[in-house]
């Protein structure tokens, strides 16, 4: 049984690593990716196959040729929007108090638990 329903801050997401989300503003906008890093502190985060940045590698002993590596940058978690996997729509999140004393994550569109 809920207690307690409260609004989330803009500048906390509150995106955690495994969530699907959907970029939205930039070049990459309405991609979606999971997120496989997060940096609260840096308020960034790491979504596979958006942001992709080219790096040139130079030939190596292992390799005979140089080549391009390809790899995700950090993006900002304020751009991006959680996808609710029981509703599979892009969804602010907002967070509810338990009885126990804890919070969790919910969907704002459907109600349904995320954590
Ligand atoms: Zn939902």
């Amino acid at each position: 049984m809920w207690i307690g329903v409260s609004d989330v801050h803009k500048k906390h997401p509150l995106i955690k690593k495994n969530d699907k989300v959907i970029v939205q503003t930039g070049k990459e906008k309405g991609k979606i990716g999971t997120v496989l890093k997060v940096n609260t502190e840096k308020g960034q985060g790491i979504v596979e196959k958006i942001n992709i940045v080219k790096r040139h590698t130079r030939p190596g002993r292992q390799t005979s040729q140089g080549g391009i590596v390809e790899k995700e940058s950090p993006i900002r978690l304020s751009n991006l929007m959680l996808v609710c996997s029981k509703c599979a729509e892009p969804t602010r999140i907002g967070r509810r108090l338990v009885e126990d004393g804890s919070k969790v994550r919910v969907c704002k569109k459907c109600g349904e638990l995320i954590d």
